[in-house]
C-alpha cells in the first residue's frame, strides 16, 4: 500500500477544497460554510450516514464496507477551524476575511480526510464502517471535548481514533509519531495581586503591587527550576503583566498577570497547580499585599497508545518509507486528547516541508502533502479492518 494511485488522480479535487477552505476561513465554533461543504461532498461521496451538529458545529460521516463480520468502527479525525490572524502570504487564494487565516494547516486536514473519504465510498474495501469525524474549534475552543460530550464515540460505536497533524520543519511525505505522550496539557493561570495603591513618591504609604507582581513572576521560576524532576517536561509562562496604572507617577493598586502552564505527567501537573498557588500568595502575604489565583485545566495530555501507535507506524511506513517512530514530543496541546482519552488511537504528524511555522502569517499547507495524508488516513481504515 504505498501513495495511493487514486490519491494522484483525485489531488486537483482535493487541492482545489483545499484552497477553496483557506479563501473561506471560520474560527473556533462558527464553521458553518466550511462544515456544511464538507456534509455536502459526504453525501455527494454516497457515505450512508451524514450527521451535522454534533458538538455544535461538528459533522461525522459513515461509510460501511463490503462486509462487517465483526462489527468494527474505526474513526479518522480532522479539524475544520482557523486561527485570528492578518494573513500574510500574498496568495492568489489567501484569506478573503481580515483577522482570520488557516494559520494552522486544518484547511489541508479537512481536504486530506475528505479526499480519503471519496475513495473509501469508492471502494470500501474494509470489513466494518468507517467514521470520519470532522471537528470545530480545535484553536482553544474544546471542540473535540464537545464531540465526546454530545455522545459522538457511543452513539457510533468508535472503537479506535486516529487523527493527523501537518508539521513543518519535517519534509513532506515524512510522518513522525512516538507511543505515549506527544502533545503537553495546557491549563491556565490567572494572579490578581491587590495593594494600597498611591503617590509614587510616597512608597511607604503604599503597598507597591508591581514590586510584589515581580516577586511572583521571578519565584515562579523555581517550580521548573529547583520543584520538578529535570527529566519532567514542564513549562511555566507569565505572558501578560497589567497593571491599573498608566502613569509614572502612580503605584498600581492592582496587577493582573496571567500564564500559561504546560506538562506531560499528571502528577507534575497537580505539582505545578498547587504551586502556583502557593507562591502567588505566599510572596503576596510576605510583602503585605494579597493575590487571589484562579487556575485553569485545558487540554490534557494526548496519549497515543502503544498497539494503535504501532499501526500507526505501519501504515505510514507503507505509504512513504519516512518515518521516525520516536519523533520529540511538543509542549503545544491538542484537542483531538479528549478522543483519545475515552478510545485507544494515536496521533501523527505529517510533514509540510521548509514552511513558516503553524500560526504564523506566512504559513500555508503544502499540497504536495495531500497525497500522503490521504493515503495514510485511507490506510488507517483499510489495516484496522481488513477486508475479509
Ligand atoms: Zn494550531
Ligand atoms: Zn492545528
Amino acid at each position: 500500500m504505498p501513495v495511493k494511485n487514486r490519491f494522484a488522480e483525485l489531488l486537483p479535487e482535493i487541492t482545489a477544497w483545499r484552497r477553496d477552505f483557506h479563501e473561506h476561513p471560520e474560527l473556533m465554533f462558527d464553521v458553518q460554510r466550511t462544515a456544511g461543504k464538507v456534509a455536502d461532498l459526504l453525501r455527494e461521496f454516497g457515505c450512508d450516514e451524514v450527521v451535522e451538529g454534533i458538538g455544535r458545529t461538528g459533522v461525522v460521516g459513515l461509510i460501511k464496507g463490503r462486509s462487517d463480520s465483526a462489527g468494527r468502527v474505526i474513526g479518522l479525525r480532522a479539524d475544520m477551524d482557523a486561527l485570528p490572524i492578518n494573513e500574510a502570504t500574498g496568495l492568489d487564494y489567501a484569506s478573503k476575511t481580515p483577522g482570520k487565516m488557516h494559520a494552522c494547516g486544518h484547511d489541508g486536514h479537512t481536504a486530506m480526510l475528505l479526499g480519503a473519504a471519496k475513495y473509501l465510498a469508492e471502494t470500501r474495501n474494509f470489513d466494518g464502517t468507517v467514521a470520519l469525524i470532522f471537528q470545530p474549534a480545535e484553536e482553544g475552543g474544546g471542540g473535540g471535548r464537545e464531540m465526546v460530550q454530545d455522545g459522538m464515540l457511543d452513539r457510533f460505536g468508535i472503537q479506535e481514533v486516529y487523527g493527523m497533524h501537518n508539521m513543518p520543519g519535517i519534509p513532506v511525505g515524512t510522518f513522525a509519531i512516538r507511543e505515549g505522550a506527544i502533545m503537553a496539557a495546557a491549563d491556565q493561570f490567572d494572579i490578581v495581586v491587590t495593594g494600597k495603591g498611591g503617590h509614587a513618591a510616597k512608597p511607604h504609604d503604599c503597598i507597591d503591587t508591581t514590586v510584589v507582581a515581580a516577586h511572583i513572576v521571578v519565584a515562579l521560576q523555581t517550580i521548573a527550576s529547583r520543584g520538578v524532576d529535570p527529566l519532567k517536561q514542564v513549562v511555566v509562562s507569565v505572558c501578560t503583566v497589567a497593571t491599573d496604572s498608566t502613569a509614572h507617577n502612580v503605584i498600581p493598586q492592582q496587577v493582573v498577570m496571567k500564564g500559561t502552564v504546560r506538562t506531560m505527567d499528571p502528577k507534575v501537573q497537580d505539582y505545578v497547580e498547587r504551586r502556583v498557588s502557593e507562591i502567588a500568595s505566599g510572596t503576596a502575604t510576605a510583602l503585605g499585599a494579597s493575590a487571589v489565583v484562579t487556575y485553569q485545566r485545558g487540554y490534557p495530555v494526548t496519549v497515543n497508545a502503544v498497539e494503535p501507535t504501532g499501526h500507526a507506524v505501519k501504515v505510514a511506513q507503507e505509504v512513504s518509507g519516512q518515518v521516525d517512530p520516536d519523533t520529540a514530543p511538543l509542549m503545544g496541546a491538542e484537542d483531538f486528547s479528549f478522543m483519545l482519552n475515552e478510545r485507544p488511537g494515536a496521533y501523527i504528524f505529517l510533514g509540510n516541508g521548509d514552511t513558516a511555522m503553524v500560526h504564523h502569517p506566512e504559513y500555508n499547507f503544502d499540497d504536495d502533502a495531500i497525497p500522503f495524508g490521504s493515503s495514510w488516513y485511507a490506510g488507517m481504515a483499510e489495516a484496522r479492518m481488513p477486508a475479509a
